[in-house]
């Protein structure tokens, strides 16, 4: 099943077209697209019954899937190769490196994403989406709190990610508006041949940046929640973004980052693509 916000409305992808969650159901699940994953348990056997005319709908139109999380939980160095490129020992890497992207940075799968002051830098990444309640997760049962998969881009803002101190500044720098593009929709991990292996990368104007798989994953998705739920609780509706692949702008020679015009393509298997373009904006004032 793929979920997607429609205009604001909750929608089922098929490959003819959208179905409208709210009119298949006869008024029973809301609408709204954060609604829906807030009560996932509730509305998961109610979408697998529905059935209705798709209709045409404009990619353009297609919003985060999940707009409003309680939590976003994001991960840094979480693939051996760009722990690498970052010139970090993976042997230190005992615990998730956990950081935050704070929810007013998210946007949808095709938006326009203004580009501030700075060293504006790409990370393609999986991100989970939780459908039920967690505290201290064992790693066997982490995959029944996932409710599906999206794509992401932790953008990043390097000169403040790394003026420090870290726990700060890694939340603001990627946290600017429009720093969190998700979508094109949740997919729900039936849909998946293998969720713990898919390919994912991402292309700037046509060019590979980063092309990895999330099987190299140092802490996988199910870790990854056994980790964070051992400390905080997982609520329905919240994301994770996961890490990213080798090949971002920052390490490479020379150093390159996101500039006026620019359009980032980003592609998980399975999961389809988004395609973001920047601008770049006036200087800002504080
Ligand atoms: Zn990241």
């Amino acid at each position: 099943m793929r979920i997607a916000n429609l205009a604001d409305r909750v929608v089922l992808l098929t490959g003819d077209g959208a179905i409208d969650v709210h009119q298949a159901s006869g008024g029973v699940l809301s609408s709204d697209p954060q609604t829906l994953f807030d009560h996932w348990r509730d509305a998961w056997p109610v979408l697998t019954t529905l059935t209705g005319e798709a209709s045409p709908y404009d990619e353009a139109d297609l919003r985060a899937p999940v707009p409003r999380p309680g939590q976003i939980f994001a991960i840094g160095v979480n693939y051996r190769e760009h722990a690498e490129e970052s010139g970090i020992d993976i042997s230190s890497l005992t615990w998730p490196m956990t950081f935050t992207k704070f929810a007013s940075c998210l946007t949808g799968p095709s938006a326009t994403v203004l580009l501030p002051e700075g060293w504006v830098d790409w990370e393609v990444e999986l991100v989970v989406v939780i459908g039920e309640r967690g505290h201290r997760v064992q790693a066997e049962d982490a995959w029944n709190h996932v409710a599906g998969f999206t794509i992401g881009q932790d953008l990043s803002e390097r000169i403040s990610q790394w003026s420090g101190p870290a726990p700060q500044q890694f939340s603001l720098g990627k946290s600017h508006p429009g720093f969190g593009p998700t979508g094109p929709a949740v997919v729900t991990l039936d849909e998946l041949d293998d969720p713990a292996d898919l390919a994912i990368g991402c292309s700037i104007n046509g060019e590979t940046m980063q092309d990895g798989r999330t099987g190299d994953m140092i802490f996988g998705v199910a870790e990854l929640i056994a980790h964070l739920s051992s400390i905080a609780v997982l609520e329905p509706g919240d994301l994770i973004f996961t890490g990213t692949p080798a090949g971002i702008g920052a390490t490479r020679t020379p150093a390159r980052f996101l500039a006026d015009g620019d359009e980032l393509v980003s592609t998980i298997e399975g999961l389809g693509t988004q395609r973001i373009t920047f601008r770049r904006t006036p200087a800002a004032t504080i």
